[in-house]
């Protein structure tokens, strides 16, 4: 019995770890035929130009729907996809769906950039650029409307490596969104290294800034260096009016967050612009108007 935990030499007697060792064998395994028998869907939020308060793009966010069980949300299984190295082809089949979808929008006249998240380990993959201009050709999307995200723990591992991938990746003219920014480590340095054209906000700062915090101090610094270095800035975690109107006085460009939408299927999406066009802008401000 013992030996079942064995792998490579090593045996876990231990029960409780041997039982997680098999919990995430399991999990690589389910991804695995996940993968083949095309269970995951892509899911779009909203990012919107906050001079307009209308909807300039969304960004591709992946999830599972295993039967039986329901959506898995991507923090159970993109770390053990990260690791296992399944990312590399599912990450490719989000980039093909992500494309395809915003040029089907584009062809029934919704001009939307996509945004699509890289992981480290995709980052580092020899084929990633070629794998990113071939979506982009079978799709017809013109590169200016793709953008990808990478993380500052996805340039960690090895900047050299991260800057010429990032080279490669502008040159196809798609653009560079820095994520999750102000939670990794070395921050500045990676901004001033990496060639970037988008700055978004970390999520964490957005919820806890309050008027005249320290948080909101942070923002406004952030929101500030970004517009200075002529980047486009996005905050993430938008969840109420307080921070859309905090936001609008530091003068950041584009917000994305639950005040707006969360990640929609491409057909609820569509309900969503829909409504935004008939409230000129997002769909509580034309009951507030009413008001
Ligand atoms: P992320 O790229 O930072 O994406 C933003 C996450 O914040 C999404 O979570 C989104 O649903 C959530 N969010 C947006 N607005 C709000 C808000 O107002 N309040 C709150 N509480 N949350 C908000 P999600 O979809 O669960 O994705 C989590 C992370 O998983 C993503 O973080 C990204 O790092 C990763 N991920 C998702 N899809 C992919 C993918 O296709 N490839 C890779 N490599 N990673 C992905
Ligand atoms: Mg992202
Ligand atoms: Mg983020
Ligand atoms: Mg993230």
């Amino acid at each position: 019995r013992a030996k079942e935990g064995c792998r490579e030499g090593y045996c876990f007697f231990e029960p409780a770890l041997n039982q997680k060792v098999r919990h995430r064998l399991e999990l690589e395994n389910r991804l695995r035929t996940a993968l083949q028998k095309e269970e995951f869907l892509v899911c779009y939020q909203p990012k919107i130009d906050l001079a307009s308060l209308r909807t300039v793009g969304v960004e591709a966010l992946v999830r599972w729907r295993r039967p039986g069980v329901g959506l898995i949300s991507p923090g159970e299984f993109i770390p053990v996809a990260e690791e296992t190295g399944l990312i590399i082809p599912l990450g490719r089949w989000v980039l093909r769906q992500a494309c395809q979808q915003a040029q089907r929008w584009r062809e029934q006249g919704r001009q939307l950039s996509v945004a699509v998240n890289l992981s480290p380990r995709q980052l580092l993959d020899p084929d990633l650029t070629r794998a990113v201009a071939e979506a982009l050709e079978e799709s017809g999307l013109p590169p200016e409307q793709l953008e990808l995200e990478i993380t500052e723990n996805a340039v960690m591992p090895s900047l050299e490596l991260a800057l010429g991938r990032l080279a490669e990746l502008a040159a196809l003219g798609a653009r560079l969104a820095m994520d999750d920014f102000g939670r990794g480590y070395s921050s500045l340095y990676h901004l001033h290294r990496l060639p970037i054209d988008i700055l978004k906000v970390d999520q964490y700062f957005i919820k806890e800034m309050t008027p005249h915090s320290r948080v909101s101090s942070i923002v406004e610094a952030m929101v500030a260096m970004g517009r200075s270095m002529g980047l486009v800035v996005v905050a993430e975690g938008v969840e109420n009016k307080r921070h859309l109107e905090m936001l609008a006085g530091m003068g950041c460009h584009q917000l994305q967050g639950f005040l707006f939408s969360r990640p929609l299927e491409p057909p609820r999406l569509e309900d969503y612009l829909a409504r935004e066009e008939a409230a000129s802008g997002p769909p509580w401000l034309g009951a507030s108007r009413r008001q």
